[in-house]
């Protein structure tokens, strides 16, 4: 029978441990402090930062989602960044994205902290991943992080896997074929150049789609063994107005032996590897 790699169970056990956490920081003084900046009221970024915002609370953390208007000047935004890197109070900071387009041209990868950077996108960070340091002890990018705490929970193997991964952005492809190389596995990381990409799917033992291509990915990019696993990144809307992943769900469920379903699968494991990110950085922050 196909296993459902729901995020639900995971997120549970992992919210307790991290209460734990929190509690213990609590009494030795250390409040986990998250400072989320949102530029303007896009409804998308609002939404995504009160779910943030709800987590962090929900484990005894503290978040506070700055807002800046949609015209704030450069420099004031930039101030504002500056201003939570140097509090000892704040222990993580994230820029919401995107951006207004007149401040689209920052890097936002430099501008935080490396020491509060949960998204994990300060290149020192990526740079950790790159000399092979495992990502639950250091400050990795979210999804990519909770992947692999999602294939950890589920008993899914890495060390040895071919894994296709579909999708080169720098905040899951790239990323993730250095967390899945770091864990032994072959990886070919796939983008819309790649050749005959139904040859590689098929002779890999873990698909990773992350492409926001909606349902793209059918049973034809399967082998015949019923043994792989489909992990489904992606998230957007399909012709109906209906939340689909990158993958035809229903296609495939019957020819693996694992699948992330969308929503419920790694979508809400970006949120807890966030969460995981700031209790590492609280906790640093005691021992610098
Ligand atoms: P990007 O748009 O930055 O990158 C998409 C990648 O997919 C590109 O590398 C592109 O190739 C590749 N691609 C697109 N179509 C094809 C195709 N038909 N065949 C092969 N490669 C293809 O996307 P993101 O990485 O930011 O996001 C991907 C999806 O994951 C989106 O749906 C997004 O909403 C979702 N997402 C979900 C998260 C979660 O928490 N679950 C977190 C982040 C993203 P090329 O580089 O050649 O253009």
């Amino acid at each position: 029978m196909t296993l459902e790699l729901r995020s639900r169970p995971v997120v549970d056990q992992q919210i307790s441990l991290l209460k734990k956490q929190c509690q213990e920081l609590r009494k030795k003084g250390v409040i986990p402090s998250l400072k989320v900046l949102l530029v303007g009221d896009n409804p998308a970024s609002v939404l995504y930062t009160k779910n943030k915002k709800k987590f962090v609370e929900k484990l005894g953390g503290e978040c506070e989602i700055y807002k800046l208007p949609s015209d704030v000047s450069e420099t004031e935004f930039l101030k504002s960044v500056e201003r939570f890197n140097k509090s000892d109070d704040v222990h993580g900071i994230l820029i919401q994205l995107p951006l207004p387009k007149h401040l689209s041209h920052i890097d936002v990868t430099t501008l935080v902290d490396e020491h509060k950077d949960v998204d994990g996108f300060h290149p020192l960070n990526v740079f950790k991943l790159f000399k092979g340091h495992s990502e639950s002890n250091i400050l990795a990018p979210c999804t990519p992080k909770g992947i692999v705490t999602l294939c950890k929970h589920y008993g899914i193997e890495l060390k040895g896997k071919r894994v296709a991964i579909i999708g080169r952005s720098l905040i899951v492809g790239k990323p993730l074929s250095l967390i899945l190389t770091n864990h032994n596995a072959t990886v070919t990381l796939c983008h819309s150049g790649t050749k005959d990409l139904k040859e590689i799917t098929r002779s890999s033992d873990i698909i990773v789609t992350a492409t926001g291509a909606p349902e793209f990915f059918n049973k034809s990019y399967l082998n015949e063994s019923g043994n792989q696993v489909v992990i489904d990144v992606g998230i957007s809307k399909n012709s109906e107005g209906k939340t689909v992943g990158d993958c035809d769900f229903n296609d495939m469920k019957d020819n693996v032996s694992a699948i992330t379903p969308v929503p419920g699968g790694v979508g809400p494991m970006t949120i807890l590897s966030l969460a995981q990110n700031l209790l590492q950085a609280a906790k640093k922050s005691l021992y610098p």
